[in-house]
């Protein structure tokens, strides 16, 4: 079968049900696989199982269905692939393309990480963590909402982790390995992942993936300017009301003022007509 045109798809950290802020990254992946005539994957990202909240996965799926927001194959969880992982991070390793590192988050700080273990663990520590080669150059990509982005990784972040202390596999790493199986063509999320972006594509290209386009929506910021989320206790999104709910998450992504829709369905439809235009995507089919 040909690869799929359109692929795109909703990530999810199950840490808590869906808020205002994240419904804005699900509206807009959303409405750019519908606007494709793409599909419209669901992905549940638990694969960091200390910020695991038991059942929000099964919340958000009912708030997804609650809004109308219908996905084209039926969920997977990141929980169900650890063997995939594990081998695509052993073949890594025969390969020379991880190493060990003995650091501690306090001896490396905020800054790139300097290589300290790239020929070794230094005698007396252990391993705690492993992290990825990067090789080095400059990261280029164009991003479909925020324009041009470049990095050097290997500078600006150097080495990073793959494998945390902890044992579990870094989101880093396995976001890059589910876009690659699923064959995901475009990612949709928000803008607090835009950092991100080169260090995906440089390990999509390692892993012989072909990085996605990319779009990142504005984030929703509190009064006090700070990132919505869970941590600072955004409220839960109402499902009871729901066009309250999908137009408010509207508003935040800066479109014009939709005309009153009386239904959910009619809410959708107004909606990627609106999107398609503003993000110049053709609607044929
Ligand atoms: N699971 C991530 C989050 O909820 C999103 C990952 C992604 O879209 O690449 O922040």
């Amino acid at each position: 079968t040909p690869a799929a045109s359109y692929v795109g798809r909703f990530a999810p950290s199950p840490s808590g049900p869906l808020h205002d802020g994240s419904l804005v990254a699900a509206m807009a992946s959303y409405l750019d696989a519908r606007a494709h005539n793409g599909q419209w994957l669901v992905r549940i990202e638990d694969i960091d199982t200390p910020r695991v909240a038991p059942g929000a996965d099964r919340i958000i799926l009912g708030q997804l269905q609650a809004l109308g927001m219908h996905w084209d194959a039926a969920p997977v969880w990141q929980s169900a692939r650890l063997p995939h992982y594990q081998a695509v991070f052993e073949s890594l390793k025969t390969h020379g393309q991880v190493y060990g590192c003995g650091c501690t988050r306090a001896e490396i700080g905020h800054s790139a990480y300097p290589g300290t273990c790239k020929q070794g663990v230094p005698p007396g520590r252990e391993i705690r963590a492993w992290r990825w080669r990067v090789p080095a150059g400059m990261v280029y990509f164009e991003d479909r909402w925020m324009g041009p982005r470049q990095q050097d990784v290997a500078r600006e972040v150097g080495d990073f982790i793959i494998r945390r202390a902890d044992g579990l596999f870094a989101y880093q790493f396995v976001v890059v390995i589910d876009d690659i199986l699923q064959g995901i063509t475009d990612v949709v999320r928000g803008a607090d992942l835009l950092d991100s972006t080169p260090r995906q594509h440089l390990l999509m290209r390692q892993l012989a993936g072909r990085p996605p386009r990319m779009l990142h929506v504005p984030l929703v910021m509190d009064e006090n300017g700070n990132k919505l989320s869970k941590q600072n206790h955004a409220s839960a999104l109402d499902t009871l009301q729901p066009l309250r709910s999908l137009r408010h998450a509207w508003q935040h992504l800066g479109m014009p003022e939709l005309p009153h829709a009386a239904s959910i369905d009619a809410f959708w439809q107004n909606a990627t007509a609106q999107w398609a235009a503003k993000l110049n995507i053709s609607q044929r089919a």
